[in-house]
């Protein structure tokens, strides 16, 4: 029996061409950084990074500092435009007028050359968190000078490609598999490992980002002279330092740390994790017993 013959017609016309929305919606994350969102937006479409700055009017190379200290209203019409979705669903996603003094400092111009200017310090990321994405995505937290750790995995945050040493250019990628490659040399981001800290320095990386959250002008401008703790003392504010020399005031400035958290210490989540694993494992080891002796329910 012969299958039906296949009828061709005119259709009615693409629904999204004329309402100027793109075929692909892509909802954010709650946790999303904006700019990160529109890459995988647009890699979602088929734009990459590199040509989706242009495509919405939000300029060249690292474009992100175009949007995430404020947006215009041309701006913010064309992404509500262009993401089907209204301005209200995504604006939760730049960090908070408060928050803006401690973000790190943006670079105008990020090398996607290995052989380029060493560059690091404005974008930071977990790998681990990464790898483990069911779609790779920047968390907004980590953009601030204050956010050092992932506390999910207990370990520092990279602001480096392991491989080359140079910053993420993500603006700039031609990949439509956003943050998972290094734009300067093509490593698995996923495959890096992220350096391990003990439990006193997480807790004090944990005082400093509890530090950033509550902290009043006044705070703010102590957090950002951390530096001058270190030995030799930096000069520049703590949103200009690579996670590396931020680390280390965990060490040189944690007295100044402790006391501008203003709460008692609290446990790191991965420690936490750790020890409650720690102790399920005892809890279920089997004893042993004397032959023919009966167990016993265990006590609660
Ligand atoms: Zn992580
Ligand atoms: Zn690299």
């Amino acid at each position: 029996m012969r299958p039906a013959p296949i009828e061709i017609a005119l259709q009615p016309r693409y629904r999204s061409a004329p309402s100027g929305h793109w075929p692909i919606m892509v909802v954010p994350y709650p946790d999303e950084w904006l700019p990160g969102w529109l890459i995988r937006f647009g890699a979602a479409n088929g734009v990459p990074a590199r040509a989706l700055g242009a495509l919405l009017g939000l300029g060249s190379g690292n474009w992100a500092v175009n949007i995430e200290f404020g947006l215009s209203p041309a701006i913010a019409g064309a992404i509500e435009t262009a993401s089907a979705l209204s301005t209200a669903s995504w604006l939760t996603l730049v960090h908070p007028i408060t928050d803006k003094a401690l973000m790190l400092a943006p670079w105008v111009t990020v090398s996607t050359s290995p052989m380029g200017r060493r560059q690091a310090t404005w974008l930071q990321l977990c790998p681990h968190c990464l790898e483990g994405d069911e779609a790779p995505y920047l968390r907004r937290s980590w953009r601030l000078a204050t956010k050092l750790i992932c506390q999910h995995h207990g370990r520092r945050l990279i602001d480096r490609c392991p491989a080359c040493r140079q910053g993420f250019a993500v603006c700039d990628a031609a990949s439509l598999a956003p943050f998972i490659t290094c734009t300067a040399c093509g490593q698995d981001l996923r495959l890096a490992s992220a350096p391990r800290l003990g439990a006193s320095t997480l807790r004090a990386a944990l005082m400093l980002e509890r530090a950033g959250h509550m902290a009043d002008p006044g705070d703010r401008a102590k957090i950002l002279s951390l530096p001058l703790e270190l030995d030799p003392p930096a000069s520049r504010p703590l949103t200009q330092l690579s996670v590396l020399m931020r680390a280390r005031c965990l060490t040189f400035a944690r007295p100044r740390i402790v006391a501008l958290a203003k709460t008692p210490l609290p446990l790191p989540q991965a420690n936490l994790h750790g020890l409650v694993k720690a102790y399920a494992a005892i809890a279920s080891r089997p004893q042993a017993r004397p032959t023919g002796e009966r167990s016993r329910p265990a006590k609660t």
